[in-house]
């Protein structure tokens, strides 16, 4: 098939910095960067900042960090530079001077040198007979040959263009044929040579080498006038690939108004990148049943055959069950992985440098309750905290009757030769049977003696994480507490 993706496709992100990076951007930029790696081609990130007015500086940044943090690379672009730059459309502006000239040097473009005020006129008037008519550009400079000192922009010349319609097949949706008569002669590059957007990407696409655009389907409307130009340019256009929308629970535009949007604010409550690029590979691509992925099986399994045609609606508890699912799983987040996305929370929480070995225990302890990183470091606290009490645990279990399984029990843990989770279950298993206790009558004041509340991982895990030492420790302060000689 003609249009097959390339072998070792190149492939773009090309955001607009205007704000924060919208998870929308982000199915997007993940399926480029899955093609790229699948095929072992290449992923380049362009920031398109011509709204000169809307971009920033800090857009860009907050872009930057947000696909840095979810671990899509990219190999070309801002920061790591390429043999296509710059990677910012305003450096760019000679190069689109110098196409927009080749094309009214062909007659595929021309100069216009109406005025604001006369295309106003001319809509005004339009409208005073049809309210409902759209006004169309209606060609006044297409053949003017004088070049007045005065301001104009540069407009694509569709009288120029031979064919009836531009036909081409879509990776997702198949055949596509848009009329010409739809199109009017768009304007190319303004008055301050800087391109409307349509000429600005088909130029950067053309330069920067890529031959396959996937991109949001709401930009399926673009890409006939992007052929348009390739074909003036005597150029071969790039594949085309659109994908579904992620639309709001009511089938509308996402937007803030449904909750959160933007990649930092998942970062902030605790998702894990894996897990928030799990849950947007879903939008517009499937693999049977499985809804839980690693980014490598992302990688393995994605496909154009697998990609589909309908928009998904977002979802925030199904996301949310997601984020716990890979918290879950040290397939899906190693110890390691965990330790480090878990370090912000730990430190917000003032906690910023604890010793990393226990770390590592302490999160197999959580793994199984912790629904976000916010959420664990919550309950991974204690470990690294002097206890603080509920007072309603403390009353409850730390009474003068707990004073001697307890006591017992910190006398089998001094006599242990090692200290890990089986041996100690093993000790207090025996001690309990040779005692006649239930394990009930001593699980929960152990339990607050050692965390301060009623609610905790495992007493025999929690015993191993903590060390012989400060179990200890934490065990003789339940017992003053019990005898009524501490509070
Ligand atoms: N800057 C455009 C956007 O953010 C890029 C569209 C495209 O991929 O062509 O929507």
């Amino acid at each position: 098939m003609a249009n097959n993706p390339a072998a070792s496709p190149r492939v773009r992100f090309a955001p607009s910095p205007t704000g924060y990076l919208h998870i929308g951007g982000v199915r997007t930029a993940l399926f480029n960067w899955l093609w790229a790696r699948k095929m072992g081609g290449s992923f380049v990130l362009r920031i398109e900042d011509t709204d000169q007015e809307r971009s920033t500086p800090e857009s860009v940044k907050v872009i930057l960090d947000s696909l840095r943090w979810l671990g899509l690379d990219w190999d070309e672009g801002p920061e790591v530079g390429g043999a296509h730059g710059p990677y910012f459309q305003m450096q760019r502006l000679s190069l689109y001077e110098k196409y927009a000239q080749e094309l009214i040097d062909k007659g595929k473009a021309y100069r216009c040198y109406c005025t604001k005020e006369e295309l106003a006129a001319a809509r005004e008037s339009l409208r005073k007979d049809n309210p409902k008519a759209q006004f169309r550009y209606p060609g006044t400079c297409r053949h003017r040959k004088d070049r007045p000192d005065a301001p104009y922009v540069v407009r694509f010349n569709m009288e120029a263009v031979q064919r009836e319609a531009v036909t081409y097949r879509d990776l997702v949706f198949g055949e596509i044929t848009t009329p010409n008569r739809e199109q009017q002669d768009f304007v190319l590059l303004r008055s301050d040579g800087v391109p409307l957007y349509n000429f600005g990407v088909v130029i950067d696409d053309l330069t920067m080498g890529i031959d396959l655009v996937m991109r949001g389907r709401d930009h399926m409307v673009n890409t006939p006038p992007q052929i348009l130009l390739y074909e003036a340019l005597g150029v071969k256009p790039p594949t085309f690939a659109h994908l579904p929308m992620m639309l709001s629970p009511k089938g509308e535009k996402l937007s803030k108004r449904h909750g959160a949007v933007s990649v930092s604010e998942y970062e902030k409550m605790g998702y894990t990148p894996g897990a928030v690029l799990n849950y947007l590979a879903r939008f517009g691509w499937s693999c049977g049943d499985q809804e839980i992925f690693s980014l490598e099986e992302l990688v393995d399994k994605f496909s154009f055959e697998s990609l589909n045609r309908s928009d998904g609606r977002f979802d925030a508890k199904k996301f949310a069950d997601v984020a716990f699912e890979h918290l879950k799983e040290p397939r899906l987040t190693s110890d390691a992985d965990y330790s480090r996305h878990l370090h912000p929370f730990m430190a917000a929480r003032g906690l910023g440098s604890v010793d990393e070995a226990m770390l590592r225990k302490a999160i197999g302890t959580v793994r199984a309750r912790g629904r976000t990183l916010a959420d664990a470091a919550e309950r991974i606290e204690f470990y690294f905290r002097p206890v603080v009490f509920d007072d309603k645990a403390k009353e409850k279990f730390l009474t003068p009757d707990v004073v001697e399984p307890l006591q017992a029990m910190i006398a089998c843990l001094s006599s242990l030769d090692s200290f890990d989770e089986g041996e100690i279950e093993q000790a207090i298993q025996q001690l309990l049977a040779s005692r006649g206790w239930e394990m009930k009558e001593i699980a929960q004041p152990a339990r607050v003696s050692l965390t301060g509340q009623k609610v905790s991982p495992g007493v025999f895990e929690m015993l191993a994480v903590l060390g012989r030492e400060e179990s200890i420790r934490r065990l003789r302060q339940g017992v003053q507490i019990a005898r009524g000689t501490a509070s």
